[in-house]
């Protein structure tokens, strides 16, 4: 056990000090002032992947730490889970100009190192936050309303691995809080806690 933590330790620095100062996205180096890696626990059973870093997020390096991030703690909560056990990072590591989508062609460049970060916390369930993480994961062109909640089984790098995509926490907001969608979305957190706890009870 602590020979994987001291292996996760070491590719997770790999990976950080490689693509601190990455320039392969011409447009996306011009708007960030900083590559946001990811944080969180590198023992993470969960790993969240998310879009894109915004404003908030560019400014203090951290994914998911404006309101979107509040809504993500208020549904780990719902499962009982703390943003302390996961691991969350983005599809892109850099902020997009003007919060536009990430292209085809950044999401390709930084590909590989999503994989990679995937390889060395190796989780027990990978969570993907809305259309652009879920795609990139499962190859996918069904939406996310279409697929949310469901879980998809793929292969990376040779292992594979249960993915459940959800409904990116902005959407609540874009829709005034709606209650019935925050309801949605703690049910598809549930599923997820429910597959933790079958794949946790299959390793006894
Ligand atoms: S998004 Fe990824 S590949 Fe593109 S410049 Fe940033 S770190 Fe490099």
């Amino acid at each position: 056990m602590l020979d994987h933590q001291h292996t996760t330790n070491q590719k997770i620095h790999f990976l950080k000090q490689k693509y601190t100062s990455c320039q392969s996205c011409k447009e996306l180096c011009e708007s960030r002032s900083q590559v946001v890696f990811g944080s969180g626990n590198l023992n993470a059973e969960i790993l969240f992947i998310g879009e894109a870093p915004g404003a908030n997020e560019d400014k203090n390096g951290i994914p998911f730490c404006g309101a979107s991030g509040q809504i993500l703690q208020d549904l780990l909560q719902s499962i009982n889970y703390d943003r302390n056990q996961i691991f969350i990072t983005n599809t892109v590591l850099c902020k997009p100009p003007k919060n536009r989508n990430p292209k085809a062609n950044e999401i390709k460049a930084c590909n590989e190192r999503l994989n990679q970060t995937i390889q060395a916390i190796n989780p027990k369930i990978i969570v993907t936050i809305g259309n652009f993480a879920t795609k990139a994961i499962t190859k996918t062109k069904v939406g996310i309303t279409k697929i949310r909640g469901k879980p998809i089984e793929t292969t990376i790098n040779n292992s594979s691995y249960t993915i459940v995509p959800v409904v990116h926490p902005a959407n609540l907001l874009y829709n005034g809080r709606n209650p019935v969608i925050f309801q949605q979305m703690k049910d598809d957190f549930n599923i997820i806690k429910k597959i933790i706890n079958k794949k946790t009870k299959h390793q006894k």
